[in-house]
């Protein structure tokens, strides 16, 4: 049950907030921002008659702010708030108050905002720095960032054992009589080849058993058994390139340069020249940042913000993005790159990665160099070819259509089209343009700034669902301290 908001009587030990400096920065954020628009977000998630009177919604999210803010764990942002009178005063209860317990807080974001409203958390504060008359470019910037999965990742074996352990013991704990009807785990030589086809079986028929003991089951179960169908149905899992994990099945493998590689997610972030994120994406650590354009476009309109221009890396200029920049009037500032605006590649299971800039063969190597076939006057016959390393090639199981025995080099070619983005290239050619892609490496400021202090280097929850809490909520945070800045600048200059 959600009570309406209360108005707070000072106690006579709230003289002690007389101490906090006037320029300390919670005061600052306090009369500039406004935190009321979480009442109405979570309304919906509350019981309007039933249950014991909720905290207040803007407590909590106040608590999770100064969460983020600080860089936190619940329980530390609670055992600080507790002792430190800045906090206690942005909260708005008085020095002698106790706070709510560290479960609350996750609930808070998990049920609470979680359960639709968290978009709108990042949207109020765009909108509150589009009023304020902070937003005048009608730029924005893209880019992504990679954070790193709160779980190691795993070998297909280790998924497969540890899925079914982890399902297994939920099970028995909850309903011990079904022990016995549940599937025994196969004993596994070390050296057994055909070891992973047998777990994924066992992993499957444990899945089955289940459904069928507990067709109700809810809560752990049902997590447990959501995320060993959902490993059973990876078919890139023996290839080592799905899930890659028990824990966090949504974590996943991907290349931050040629030779670093991480485990985990990816943030695709856009945001005005003025620093203000306008919208975020979170997906696993594999996936393309292009396709994420039209999701960033559309938070970013959707938050109010005019675009006229993007601007962006290569990984944005596909042949979809372009035509969408086109239709909305809206000029590309964007590197071509012939893989990424010809379609991607056409030889399934090859794939490119553009923060890397090589491909990677179905077998899981990538290339070891590259070269442009053909001058600029042959037009249309210029391919980019990627070379690999034949003694891998030599040795691959996946080699039978791929490489020829005794063939001298192995490689990949991509058709350079141009025609098509003539218009482009010429853009890409003008001053305009070399002026304007300056500007990009702001956003790497920015990612810099939600990893070094606001706790985004590594995920603090498993699953994208709660990986995308921690981003909005992050990205709220540094709206808010941008907002500060930009609103102390016009008013210095004014
Ligand atoms: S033959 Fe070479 S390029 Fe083809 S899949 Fe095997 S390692 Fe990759």
């Amino acid at each position: 049950m959600l009570q309406p908001s209360k108005q707070m009587t000072a106690s006579f030990h709230a003289e002690l907030y007389k101490l906090i400096p006037e320029d300390h920065p919670l005061r600052k954020i306090n009369e500039i921002v406004d935190f009321t628009f979480i009442h109405d977000l979570v309304r919906s998630s509350y019981c309007e008659h039933y249950g014991r009177p909720a905290n207040e919604p803007e407590l909590l999210f106040r608590l999770l702010f100064l969460q983020v803010l600080y860089n936190l764990s619940d329980e530390r942002i609670i055992q600080e708030t507790q002792v430190n009178l800045a906090y206690k005063w942005f909260l708005g209860v008085n020095p002698e108050d106790n706070l709510p317990d560290p479960s609350q807080l996750s609930r808070f974001r998990n049920h609470r905002l979680g359960a639709g409203a968290v978009d709108e958390v990042l949207k109020s504060v765009v909108r509150q720095c589009i009023e304020k008359g902070l937003v005048k470019s009608k730029t924005i910037i893209m880019d992504s960032t990679h954070t790193l999965a709160a779980s190691q990742k795993q070998k297909p074996l280790e998924v497969l054992r540890d899925a079914a352990k982890r399902l297994f013991r939920v099970v028995v704990k909850k309903h011990p009589k079904l022990e016995k009807k549940l599937p025994k785990l196969p004993g596994l030589r070390k050296d057994q080849e055909d070891a992973e086809k047998i777990m994924l079986q066992y992993l499957a028929n444990l899945g089955e058993t289940v459904e069928l003991l507990l067709p109700d089951h809810e809560g752990s179960i049902s997590e447990k058994v959501r995320i060993a169908k959902a490993i059973v149905e990876d078919e890139r899992l023996l290839a080592n390139k799905g899930i890659m994990s028990a824990i966090d099945p949504d974590a996943r493998f991907g290349w931050k340069s040629n030779t670093k590689s991480f485990f985990g997610y990816k943030e695709h972030i856009a945001m005005t020249e003025e620093e203000i994120i306008t919208a975020v994406e979170v997906t696993g650590g594999s996936s393309d940042d292009g396709k994420q354009f039209k999701e960033l476009l559309n938070q970013t309109l959707d938050a109010g913000i005019e675009v006229h221009e993007v601007i962006a890396d290569t990984a944005y200029s596909g042949k979809d993005n372009l035509e969408e920049m086109k239709s909305k009037q809206i000029q590309p500032v964007v590197p071509l790159n012939p893989i990424v605006h010809n379609g991607g590649l056409r030889q399934e299971g090859f794939e490119y990665n553009k923060d890397a800039d090589f491909v990677i063969c179905p077998a899981g190597q990538h290339s070891i160099r590259k070269a442009v076939q053909g001058s600029k006057q042959s037009g249309n016959s210029r391919s980019l070819v990627f070379y690999f390393d034949t003694e891998k090639c030599k040795a691959c199981p996946l080699k039978e259509g791929c490489f020829k025995p005794g063939a001298k080099s192995k490689t990949y070619s991509i058709r350079i089209v141009a025609e098509h983005y003539q218009e482009q290239i010429e853009f890409e050619n003008n001053d305009t343009f070399k002026e304007r892609i300056c500007r990009r490496p702001i956003i790497e400021h920015k990612n810099a700034e939600l990893k070094r202090y606001h706790g985004m280097t590594k995920a603090k929850y498993r699953g994208l669902f709660r990986m995308r809490i921690q981003a909005i909520l992050t990205t709220f945070v540094v709206n808010v301290k941008r907002m500060i800045k930009l609103t102390e600048k016009m008013q210095s200059a004014s």
